[in-house]
């Protein structure tokens, strides 16, 4: 079911009903890079009751020797650190559990692991303990099925046999599912219908809620199209079940902002108010990468409404890169190429290498797919040219990432 944005809900989010202005150069200067700036909001998440800070540590990038990074959050009162096995090369959560085990109690730290259609519930167990020896702790806070982009990985049995055990064995205390591929909201409405999960990771940015981008591209024809999205974050709320957005930089070419960046609000801040906004969202989580970004996204911390400047920014950034970055989620392109190309993973590995500058996530993730562009140096793109309902041209765009991460 779409669920529109009313007229007062959309004042709401941009700020028309009394948003606080962000105006004074001054105040700019301090919110965009302030050194100052700390998390100034908890929110419960969902049926866990864990207060947990508005913006959150996302360590996908997290390398070994990067304590730093971890210990200037863990500072300026980040208590939510996200983690996975996969996360470079396991890098992620040792770095994580160097920080974080000494000051276990203070925080709380969640995992992901792919469970598949038929994964056994000792496989579980055993990347869930393994998990627990890299971030040096006896039990983590969430444990999510990673990534899921199919219903049928949700009906395993061995996951609620290992669930039962693991909780019983006081190794989690909750469970949750991630997810960012095209059947997301059909895998989210399961999850929450069958009662499966307590807290729920799930991309979702300004781009992919149709009432609020239209209303920035109108004049382009450019409507993301994830409109059961939020629905189904209203749903999760309405059965208690806490909600964290990733992805919320819509592709995050923070570079291509700075000149548009003014006033008192950062591209990023602007995107992370707009997700914030929502409040079915309890927190956000973005990767960190240094001290000096994570004073620049924890001024966003404590907004619930855009700033006066902030539509500004994301309408720049949508026009700027509107046609060139893959929503993933919407996967409307599915089926349209005959050699069975998976379009929405190659562009999100372009993503990774190209937005995010991480090549050597980018070419992990690439060489794992079963099915990768190969057969796109050899096509002449005929079949998928127009096939992405935002424009993204696939024929130009796959295989150059083919050529760069295989
Ligand atoms: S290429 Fe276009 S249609 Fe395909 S997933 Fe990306 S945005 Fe959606
Ligand atoms: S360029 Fe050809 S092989 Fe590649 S995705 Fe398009 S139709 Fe498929």
């Amino acid at each position: 079911m779409t669920r529109d944005l009313s007229r007062r809900e959309f004042l709401r989010r941009t700020g028309a009903l009394g948003a606080l202005p962000l105006t004074a150069s001054a105040v700019a200067e301090r919110d965009l890079h302030d050194a100052g700036n700390r998390v100034r909001r908890y929110n419960r998440l969902g049926r866990t009751q864990l207060e947990v800070s508005d913006i959150s540590f996302g360590s996908s990038r997290l390398r070994t020797g990067e304590e730093d990074i971890v210990r200037h959050a863990l500072d300026r009162g980040i208590n939510y650190f996200d983690t996975a096995e996969s996360y470079t090369r396991r890098a992620s959560e040792r770095v994580l559990g160097n920080v974080l085990g000494p000051v276990r109690e203070r925080v709380y730290i969640v995992s992901k692991t792919h469970v598949d259609d038929n994964t056994s519930a000792e496989r579980i167990m055993a990347a869930l303990e393994r998990s627990l020896r890299r971030l040096q702790t006896d039990y983590l806070d969430v444990y999510f099925n990673h990534a899921v982009n199919r219903v049928s990985r949700l009906q395993n049995d061995a996951w609620f046999e290992f669930v039962e055990r693991a909780k019983r064995q006081g190794k989690i205390r909750y469970t949750g599912m991630s997810g960012h591929a095209g059947r997301l909201t059909e895998c989210l409405d399961y999850a929450l219908d069958e009662d499966m999960v307590d807290v729920i990771l799930v991309a979702y940015n300004y781009g992919q809620d149709p009432a609020f981008y239209e209303s920035l591209t109108r004049s382009f024809d450019l409507i993301a199209r994830q409109p059961g999205l939020p629905a189904a974050l209203e749903k999760a709320k309405l059965r208690d079940v806490g909600v964290v957005a990733m992805k919320t930089l819509a592709g995050g070419r923070l570079n291509d902002m700075r000149p548009y960046e003014k006033d008192g609000a950062s591209y990023a801040q602007a995107a992370f108010r707009w997700t914030l906004s929502d409040t079915n969202v309890d927190t956000l989580i973005v990767s960190m990468t240094s001290p000096k970004l994570i004073d620049e996204y924890l001024g966003a911390s404590g907004w619930r409404k855009l700033a006066a400047q902030d539509a500004a920014l994301l309408k720049a950034y949508a026009h700027l890169n509107g046609t060139s970055y893959c929503r993933q989620a919407c996967n409307d392109c599915a089926g349209a190429c005959p050699y069975g190309v998976p379009i929405a993973d190659v562009l999100r590995t372009r993503m990774y290498a190209t937005d995010y500058q991480d090549l050597e996530m980018a070419q992990r993730e690439y060489r794992a797919f079963q099915v990768n562009a190969a057969a796109c140096q050899n096509c002449s793109g005929k079949a998928c040219r127009e096939a992405c309902t935002h424009g993204v041209r696939i024929d130009v765009l796959c295989a150059p990432t083919h050529r760069m991460l295989a």
